[in-house]
């Protein structure tokens, strides 16, 4: 792996040789979570540093106003997917050298987070791509089984279930969407057209979600949604937003397009395939019954009798 990180010219040789070191690390990190670990550690191990905090995905909108940085230097990274992460540190007033060692970290952290984000998305739509889905997945549920330490999607804590092998109470939805009639914006517009409908429905996809949600192209005209910790009236709004943001809006030289959603709620012990199979049949059912639907698997008597049968006889589909 090669970051291009520049040192600054000015820097005494102590700042040079701790900055190489502390990149050295940066560059082995293996995913978001200890890439920003090793940041803020080298941050707050650097004199006159009394504080460092890393705010990741502050906020996806273009004009994101900046909080009050409140007497902290504020370096504010956004990533070509429109994300925003915020470096805040409080340091004693005349400290050169480690605004220096910072803006160093900073750049080296950038590049790698780059490095890692081209493995985790889809380059098209920037949205996370199925890769990324299945480790999340596998975190998600086993942090749901076996610990009580707070539960973190791609970077960010978002439960804390309360007693070993208890479920988080609200639930975890994973959903699927598929484009209606695909085909045809691809025949009748070409394909460079019908890119830019997944482009405008990934977008679509972050206005409708929350912070704490996470949406991922499966491949195709498909999706797949997660939302951590939710009721199921939430969750079935949520998906219906989306359904219904799309329904309205008008894609340029296409027009209007509808999309199908199947949901279903993930199980203690569920793999990926499972869930994403529920998910599937009930978007199944929602083209069967006309398109431009939202079915949740759980509820639809067809679709969960079908499951039972699956369990009972201990029949894993995929
Ligand atoms: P249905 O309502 O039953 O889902 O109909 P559909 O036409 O969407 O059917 P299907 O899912 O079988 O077709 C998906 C089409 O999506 C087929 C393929 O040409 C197109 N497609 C898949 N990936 C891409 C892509 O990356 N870009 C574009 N433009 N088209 C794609
Ligand atoms: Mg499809
Ligand atoms: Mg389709």
């Amino acid at each position: 792996m090669f970051v291009a990180a520049p040192l600054p010219s000015n820097s005494s040789g102590q700042v040079e040789t701790v900055a190489l070191a502390w990149v050295s690390r940066l560059t082995s990190a293996r995913d978001r979570r200890e890439l920003a670990q090793l940041l803020l550690q080298g941050v707050r191990s650097w004199p006159g540093v009394e504080r460092a905090e890393l705010d990741e995905q502050v906020e996806v909108a273009a004009d994101a106003v900046l909080p009050d940085p409140e007497g902290c230097q504020c370096w504010e990274m956004r990533s070509e997917y429109g994300e925003q992460s915020l470096l805040r540190v409080w340091a004693a007033a005349d400290v050169p050298d480690t605004m220096d060692f910072i803006g160093h970290l900073v750049r080296a952290y950038q590049h790698v987070l780059r490095l890692i984000d081209g493995a985790e998305r889809d380059p098209m739509t920037g949205l996370f791509n199925r890769k990324s889905f299945d480790e999340t997945f596998w975190r998600l549920s086993t942090h749901c089984l076996q610990t009580t330490r707070p539960i973190v999607l791609d970077g960010q804590a978002v439960a804390q279930p309360e007693r070993r092998h208890e479920v988080p109470p609200s639930g975890y939805w994973l959903g699927v969407l598929d484009v209606d009639h695909f085909k045809r914006v691809n025949d009748e517009h070409g394909h460079l057209i019908g890119d830019e409908v997944l482009i405008l429905l990934a977008r679509l996809m972050r206005q409708v979600f929350r912070r704490q949600d996470r949406f991922y192209r499966f491949g195709g005209e498909e999706f797949v949604v997660l939302l951590p910790s939710t009721d199921a009236t939430v969750a079935e709004s949520l998906f219906q937003r989306l359904r219904q943001a799309v329904e309205g809006h008008v894609f340029p030289q296409v027009g209007r397009i509808t999309v199908s959603l199947g949901y279903t709620q993930i199980r203690p012990n569920d793999t990926p395939s499972a869930a994403f199979d529920r998910a599937d049949r009930a978007v199944y059912l929602a083209k069967k019954s006309g398109r431009n639907r939202v079915v949740c698997h759980d509820t639809e008597p067809s679709l969960s009798a079908a499951s039972v049968l699956h369990q009972s006889g201990g029949v894993e589909l995929f």
